[in-house]
């Protein structure tokens, strides 16, 4: 890494080159956009669309690094998140650009592909997986979450490339797995030695720049019912029902949290930052059987700086207490620790990164580059915490990720194109082509 050199500003001239450039090979950034939507890149299958970006990065002459995620490898690391699926086909993948001779910075350009569950496709308005383009907007599961800006990284570098610009520093294009679960697959990319002196991850970020955001822990919790006849319902006890008294008893740490928004910054003027979601629950054998079990499963969030074991502990002490509750039938929930164990983070204001990032955003939206805080999780919590690197979360206009007809305003995806191909050439720098 080389952190001596200094932003060298853009030429007008250079500047409008490069967003033309960008435009220039829109059409094919969508279409490429597309290909990648109908890859249906779930927990568990994301290796096809894997082995379609590694091949594009390729054809791009970077030298290409393809790995399988080893629990083994990262599991001692805090930040890790525990696993409780097979990693057979969950693959990371990275291409380098390495410029002649380094003069600028390096900069990591990072991604996920995995993509959330549908839910019924039937409330879809076309397939999940058909990526139409509609009055201005790109659909499909993982359309904006993140799909566009994935493809927009390799697009911004092209457009450079294709008007004779190489940058002068390494860039890392970072394809990751794990991030809607544990963020294992950013952490598994740290931990083997992807370092840089930025990192921009472009998320549907609504063309902003985040300044927080939460961390997340997954956990599921069991609760023990006594299973009679239903006839001698009275002298059973229904699991189903205890789990409701259990949801009750979280529900009141969340709601204790969220009265301290106060104190965090960055958090002050949000209501309802810490949201428990109940995002499945399953139990009991059969209608005439008082339920003899229970389990449901949580994602709950904390405020940057609460570490997850000061979480964990304080969500086990109230599920043990929680037995005073006579709802509970005197048993003890049992709780596992399922998926993401993380912190959030803060970007700290004023770094030369996101000054560069405020000229681009200028130039590409001719508009101030807005920041805001976020209640989800993201995988630049493992870059910032854990890397100590300066982590740019700022990507386009979206609707309904994780809902039904999840899309991606185009104009927007466009700009933030424009504002990343401005960053790679004024970050990194460029060399012209004779
Ligand atoms: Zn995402």
């Amino acid at each position: 890494m080389t952190n001596t050199t200094q932003s060298t500003p853009l030429t007008a001239a250079q500047v409008q080159r490069i967003m033309k450039s960008v435009d220039d090979h829109f059409d094919a950034q969508l279409k490429f956009t597309q290909d990648l939507i109908r890859y249906p890149s779930l927990r568990g299958q994301e290796h096809t669309a894997q082995d379609f970006l590694y091949e594009a990065m390729r054809k791009r002459g970077f030298s290409m690094d393809r790995w399988r995620i080893d629990e083994a490898d990262i599991c001692s690391h805090p930040g890790f998140g525990p696993v409780t699926v097979s990693y057979e086909n969950a693959f990371n993948v990275v291409g380098t650009y390495r410029p002649g001779e380094q003069k600028g910075r390096s900069l990591i350009l990072n991604g996920h592909i995995d993509v959330v569950p549908t839910g019924p496709e039937k409330m879809w308005s076309r397939s999940p997986w058909d990526p139409a383009i509609v009055e201005g907007w790109l659909y499909g599961r993982g359309a904006a979450d993140m799909k566009a800006g994935l493809v927009a990284n390799l697009f911004a570098y092209d457009a450079l490339r294709a008007i004779g610009y190489a940058p002068a520093a390494p860039i890392y294009f970072q394809s990751v797995v794990e991030e809607e679960c544990t963020g294992n697959g950013a952490l598994a990319a740290l931990l083997r030695g992807y370092k840089a002196d930025a990192v921009i991850i472009p998320e549907p970020e609504e063309n902003m720049l985040v300044r927080a955001n939460v961390g997340v822990l997954w956990f599921k919790v069991r609760v023990q019912g006594h299973p009679t006849h239903t006839r001698e319902m009275a002298n059973g006890f229904n699991a189903i029902d205890a789990a409701y008294a259990t949801i009750e008893a979280l529900r009141g740490i969340e709601a204790k949290w969220n009265s301290q928004h106060h104190c965090h910054r960055h958090f002050e003027d949000l209501d309802h930052p810490i949201n428990f979601n109940i995002g499945k629950i399953e139990g009991g054998d059969w209608p005439s059987t008082v339920p003899p079990w229970c389990e449901f499963d949580v994602r709950a969030a904390i405020y940057p700086g609460t570490t997850a074991d000061e979480a964990r502990a304080e969500i086990e002490a109230c599920l043990r207490n929680a037995v005073s509750d006579p709802r509970l039938g005197g048993s003890e929930p049992e709780v596992t620790f399922t998926g993401f164990y993380a912190e959030g983070y803060v970007l700290e204001e004023g770094s030369d990164a996101e000054n560069t990032l405020r000229d681009c955003h200028r130039h590409a939206f001719e508009n101030e580059l807005q920041s805001f805080t976020t209640p989800g999780y993201l995988d630049a919590r493992v870059f910032v915490i854990y890397g100590e690197m300066p982590t740019l979360v700022y990507g386009p206009k979206s609707l309904d990720i994780h809902g039904f007809d999840e899309r991606v305003h185009i104009e927007s995806l466009r700009m933030i194109t424009k504002s990343i191909a401005l960053f790679i050439a004024q970050w990194c720098g460029i060399t012209e082509d004779s």
